[in-house]
């Protein structure tokens, strides 16, 4: 057996570990930001006739356009988009990798606000993008002063900000995307992974126009309950799509992938039908853990950041043990737990209850 000390990795990789949030098939499984109520029988109905006729056409490699989806996805995103503004991959992550294959690279930068969304830093590694953390402030909602401030020094090839931002449900203001966008000349990118779930704050899909460096990604794998089908998207100037299209591989959205994601599309209005269900379920939770003695912070997402735990470890580990997974993500004395169905979110409440002041010891 060969170790991977004993290949010649590129150095950028070596001591590095791979994403590993972990994959327990428990029963109540709240660790990743699923939507976790299944899609209505009538969309799985259209979807499966949808991939019945796209497999009779699989000798063929698919559209390497995607323009049935684009048109699609220009249409549920509104704004006046056209399918040219928009790209999409086999979820944001790829999108995300695209971006960085195109504008970030050797000898250039990454910088986003932490803590966030952890493949950020993975998909620099992978690119060999220089990543800049900074970190955010004290309750981590981030003001113009403070992101024109960090951008003007460091000048990044690209930047993201993540709103609602994960792991902390975060809201993100429009002043602060504008303050960003003039504060340096790279690439900015909106990551709007959970925008669906923020009732508040509206798209930034709005300030486009005009702003060619502004890049907004979306995904359908988190409000759109569709992460297993792997489909993330982006809305932006058309040049950046054409920035894109020099690095995705060729066909790399299946045939089957394109066939469901706009089946899908076509019951957007079913398959989010769930979201307010979630957002009282994430209230719910809110209101129980602070009950509890926690000190929960406020989320436009689907999940909650959670403070107070004596030992994150132990009260992960005591859950686990319950067939309950949520998410340890090493921030002192806090945990995420991302909003489940009510009799998800009754178990987890009964069961952190039950665990006394603090959580497991
Ligand atoms: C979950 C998540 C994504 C995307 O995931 P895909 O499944 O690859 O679309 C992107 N950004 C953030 C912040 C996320 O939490």
């Amino acid at each position: 057996m060969t170790s991977l000390n004993d290949l010649p990795l590129r150095d950028t990789l070596v001591g590095k570990l791979p994403y590993g949030a972990p994959q327990d098939p428990v029963p109540v499984s709240l660790n990743v930001n699923e939507n976790t109520h299944p899609i209505p029988d009538e969309v799985v109905d259209d979807i499966v006739r949808a991939l019945a006729e796209a497999v009779r056409g699989v000798n063929r490699y698919p559209d390497r356009e995607f323009l049935e989806l684009r048109a699609a996805l220009a249409g549920y995103l509104g704004h006046g988009l056209t399918p040219e503004q928009v790209w999409a991959a086999n979820g944001s992550n790829e999108v995300l990798q695209q971006i960085l294959q195109a504008f970030g690279g050797p000898g250039r930068s990454l910088l986003s606000f932490t803590p966030t969304y952890s493949m950020y830093p993975l998909l620099a590694d992978g690119t060999d993008t220089t990543w800049i953390p900074v970190a955010r402030p004290d309750g981590y909602a981030l003001t113009p002063e403070g992101v024109a401030a960090a951008l003007r020094e460091h000048q990044p090839s690209v930047a993201i900000l993540c709103g609602p931002n994960n792991p902390t449900g975060t809201v993100l203001d429009r002043e602060v995307i504008l303050a960003a966008y003039d504060a340096f000349d790279g690439i900015l990118v909106v990551d709007e992974a959970y925008q669906e779930f923020d009732a508040e704050t509206e798209t930034a899909i709005a300030l486009l126009p005009g702003r060619p460096r502004l890049l907004v990604s979306r995904t359908m794998s988190k409000a759109f309950a569709f992460a297993g089908v792997r489909v993330g998207y982006l809305a932006a100037d058309p040049a950046v799509v054409d920035a894109l299209r020099l690095v995705r591989l060729p066909y790399h959205l299946s045939a089957l992938t394109q066939a469901a994601a706009t089946a899908a599309i076509r019951h957007a209005d079913t398959m989010l039908s769930t979201v307010a269900d979630i957002r009282a379920q994430r209230d719910r939770l809110e209101t129980a853990l602070t009950e509890l003695g926690y000190a929960v912070h406020p989320s436009g997402a689907n999940f909650l950041l959670v403070d107070g735990f004596a030992n994150p470890d132990a009260t992960f580990s005591a859950l686990r043990a319950q067939g309950i997974l949520i998410r340890n993500l090493g921030i002192d004395g806090h945990l995420r737990i991302t909003a489940g169905t009510e009799a998800e979110t009754t178990t987890l409440i009964d069961a952190v209850a039950a665990l006394g002041p603090g959580g497991a010891r």
